[in-house]
């Protein structure tokens, strides 16, 4: 069945002994048995595994194209549950385009269990081979990143970690978090990944009401793996919350096609305005990597970064000249949001390795909502002329 479809049904046809068109939520967080070691249904303790959570993953798996998908609490937790594979002297490599709360869970949590991260020196599938150690058990990407929108050859990068053995004898696993392009622009395990990751909490739920994250693989061992860090870790997805996404994920792929629209319409518009210095945006076509949206995305999330001609002080008049776009952390919700990475999402980075990377601080990423794209050009024109008077 196609990705439309696979939204509304896979993991949620009608209750068989209701007939109710939705899935319950499974208020309920034991299972009794029949005996000792005779579970009823394959439930016996909601934290190991229980209906909701079970269609949410089966609804998850489908749209990756993946055979299993397993929901946590967060992005991070889900993000934790694949750190825990890890043991002390393993190496993570990764690449300077990544979210700013995984760089400090690598940093502040993880380093200091003996896990050591590896920065490719650029984002590219060269240089994140040319990183690859005889430690390196995870590779960690994103495509396209946060907030620059870096776009990798994630086929290609696969490809030259295939052949790649770590001291154990294991090819190094490849993450990619595929929280922005969403399970509807993007399939990293066709293109090779081990692993998807997500944080639910931005384009899947949609509504900018839930906190949530997911993995999805193809593999069965590394599966029962992640799967005992789920329930040992117990940073599992609440039912409602499981419901809330389920509902989410029915439009997304509706929902992604009007982010993704809005976001061509806005980033033409501040790529022509004169207080504007720099857009970024990978559906342009002199944008770096460009190709590679056609190569593996089928379309853009509606995600754009700018920076803005002045200082703080300008992006703090801006923000305050806006009516319509909301100042707040996230993305991917059906109200359009706009953060400033270096003070938000990406405040965990230290100021040198922002500078690095790009995030200084008149960059501005803004998160198209599913408004009409006329009311949220009108919006930033509007600010952007209040920065000037
Ligand atoms: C938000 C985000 C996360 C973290 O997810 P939470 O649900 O906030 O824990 C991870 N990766 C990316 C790319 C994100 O945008």
């Amino acid at each position: 069945m196609k990705f439309a479809t696979l939204a509304v049904h896979a993991g949620q046809r009608p209750d068989p002994q209701t007939g109710a068109v939705n899935v319950a939520v499974s208020l309920t967080s034991t299972f009794q048995m029949d005996g000792i070691g005779k579970l009823r249904n394959g439930f016996e303790y909601a934290r190991s595994d229980n209906p909701s959570r079970r269609a949410l993953e089966t609804t998850i798996a489908a749209l990756e194209g993946g055979k299993h998908a397993l929901s946590f609490a967060s992005g991070q937790a889900a993000s934790t549950a694949v750190l825990d594979l890890l043991e002390p002297n393993d190496e993570i490599v990764t690449t300077s385009n990544i979210y700013g709360g995984t760089y400090r869970l690598f940093h502040k949590v993880y380093q200091k269990y003996g896990i050591t991260v590896r920065v490719a020196e650029k984002t590219t599938p060269e240089s994140i081979q040319a990183a690859l150690s005889e430690k390196t058990v995870l590779v960690w990407t994103e495509s396209p990143s946060n907030p620059l929108l870096t776009l990798l050859d994630l086929a290609e990068t696969a490809e030259r970690i295939q052949k790649f053995r770590n001291k154990k004898g294991e090819k190094p696993l490849l993450l990619v978090d595929n929280t922005f392009p969403s399970p509807a622009f993007q399939n990293p395990l066709a293109l090779g990944a081990d692993i998807v990751s997500h944080s639910c909490t931005k384009y899947i739920g949609g509504h900018s009401d839930v906190i949530g994250g997911a993995v999805v693989v193809n593999d069965e061992t590394l599966w029962q793996q992640l799967k005992f860090y789920q329930n040992a870790g117990g940073a599992v997805q609440g039912p409602m919350d499981c419901y809330l996404l389920q509902r989410g994920l029915r439009t997304l792929p509706l929902r992604m096609k009007k982010h993704e629209e809005n976001a061509y319409r806005v980033a033409e518009f501040l790529r022509g305005h004169a207080q504007v210095e720099e857009v970024f945006f990978p559906g342009f076509e002199d944008f770096p990597n460009h190709q590679l949206v056609a190569k593996q995305m089928r379309g853009l999330p509606g995600i754009v970064s700018f920076k803005i001609r002045g200082d703080l002080e300008t992006v703090h008049r801006f923000f305050a000249g806006l009516r319509l776009f909301i100042l707040a952390e996230s993305l991917g919700g059906v109200e359009s949001l706009l953060c400033h990475p270096a003070s938000m999402t990406h405040a965990a980075l230290p100021e040198s390795e922002r500078q690095k990377v790009g995030i200084t601080d008149n960059l501005i990423r803004l998160s198209m909502g599913i408004e009409d794209a006329d009311d949220l050009i009108d919006d930033l024109q509007n600010a952007l002329e209040i920065v000037n008077n």
